[in-house]
């Protein structure tokens, strides 16, 4: 199950807190191996955490290996804990920048023995050079820093498990003490995977998907098909909440496209479809909706919630049913969890709460006892006494665009949606 940072910061934390630091480090994880992609994704992370953070007074620099974030002391905590939710990030952690000497060092070290001991503390130094060029070996560095701890404070060392570890870091231009870490929420940058159109339901499980695609770096933006008499009562409720949910932890906006349920509603009313399929129908029908807003839009993909059997939607011949209808991939992260797990990850992700509260779902207004094994030529068959490429384009006449979110849309975002009209941005 994928960790969560912490909201608080361990007992220990208020102790090292007391301690003068510079700024806090963000290390990325998997941007780091990405060779020639490197560049232009710490590039993304730097702007996200630049995003999310621009609230604290920071400012984020790129430097050799790391991010390096100044930001105002009395919002060093909460600035590290927003950072540490940035997909992309591996862990942050608060630094003090001094001259790149043993005395330095040492010096350091010792101030903040002084705040962290109680009765008899051991001690250890870990140094990693990043810059090798350094005359005195990494371990050589570590005994000497040690050495001058131990002759100020009278600690005792102890390598294997100390009560306070000083972890150095040598650059070419200083050196940083680190204090203690925040474990990232790891993946990649939300925009260095290209754009995807999630389908998202208001229910758990579509929220958590979109978490999951966001977290391997694709850009998410939305669209929902609502019962609501106007999309205005359908703004006014969940879905665009969820929406900003998902995305303000990570700096970013989303477009959320929401579409009337009633035009395919009275389709198979006036055209009798058969009952048990028209479930089958509406999840096609959503599908081929979402693929035409997803070929004007650029959408490489779409992602739902589906999760094999949960619910007669998503039997295996459902979800191939469905998958028919749709003329780009359908990802499916949660595909395999099973439903404590999604319900465990949407509670850490803050979706969980939105997602229970009772909603108006269309899904609700179709026919109870759905055909949990739809064959597909009966399906199609069905499908073919509805005008079905007339009413999907009618019933995109009717759909609205909403810009949800706290910064605006990225550039290429704006431009490929420049033809919806939005009737409301929140
Ligand atoms: P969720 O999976 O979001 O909790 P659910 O469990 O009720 O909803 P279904 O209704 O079977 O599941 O839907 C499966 C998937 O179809 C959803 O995860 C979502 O991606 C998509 N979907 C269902 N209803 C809608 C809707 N009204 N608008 C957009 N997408 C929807
Ligand atoms: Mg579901």
């Amino acid at each position: 199950m994928i960790w969560m940072p912490q909201r608080k910061p361990q007992p220990e934390w208020t102790t090292w807190l007391q301690l003068r630091w510079d700024g806090f480090v963000v290390h990325y994880g998997e941007i780091g191996v990405k060779g020639g992609n490197r560049k232009a994704w710490t590039k993304v992370l730097q702007q996200r955490l630049q995003s999310v953070l621009k609230g604290f007074g920071a400012k984020v620099s790129n430097l050799f290996d790391h991010l390096f974030v100044t930001v105002p002391e009395e919002n060093l905590v909460e600035a590290m804990e927003s950072s540490a939710r940035v997909f992309g990030v591996a862990y942050v952690a608060p630094v003090r920048r001094v001259d790149r000497s043993v005395d330095a060092c040492a010096e350091v070290a010792v101030q903040a023995y002084r705040l962290l001991a109680t009765n008899n503390s051991t001690i250890a130094v870990r140094v990693r050079r990043v810059d090798k060029s350094f005359p005195l070996t990494s371990q050589e560095l570590e005994r000497q820093i040690g050495h001058q701890v131990v002759a100020a404070t009278g600690a005792k060392v102890n390598l294997t498990n100390p009560d306070i570890l000083f972890t150095f870091r040598v650059y070419t231009d200083c050196a940083y003490l680190l204090g203690p870490k925040i474990s990232g929420i790891g993946g990649l940058p939300v925009g260095v995977s290209g754009r995807v159109l999630c389908l998202l339901s208001g229910g758990i499980d579509s929220a958590v998907a979109a978490w999951l695609v966001m977290r391997r770096g694709c850009l998410v933006d939305f669209v929902h098909f609502h019962a609501f008499p106007t999309a205005e009562d359908a703004l006014a409720d969940k879905v665009p909440q969820l929406v900003k949910a998902l995305v303000e932890p990570q700096g970013l906006t989303a477009r959320l496209f929401l579409i009337p349920y009633y035009p395919f509603q009275l389709a198979v009313l006036t055209q009798k479809v058969p009952p048990r399929l028209e479930l089958v129908l509406f999840r096609r029908f959503m599908v081929r909706a979402a693929s035409k807003i997803a070929e004007t839009h650029g959408y490489q993909a779409l992602v739902t919630g589906d999760n094999i059997g949960q619910v007669a939607s998503q039997t295996l011949a459902n979800l191939r049913a469905t998958e028919d209808a749709a003329s780009l991939p359908i990802l499916r992260p949660l595909l395999a969890w099973d439903k404590s797990e999604i319900v465990l990850l949407a509670q850490r992700i803050g979706t969980y709460t939105l997602s229970i509260q009772p909603y108006k779902d269309c899904c609700s207004l179709l026919a109870r006892h759905p055909e949990t094994k739809a064959r597909l030529s009966a399906v199609r068959t069905a499908e073919s006494s509805l005008p079905i490429e007339q009413l999907v384009d009618r019933t995109l006449k009717e759909m609205v665009a909403v810009t949800v979110g706290t910064e605006k849309l990225e550039k290429g975002v704006e431009q490929s949606c420049r033809k919806m009209s939005p009737k409301a941005s929140l």
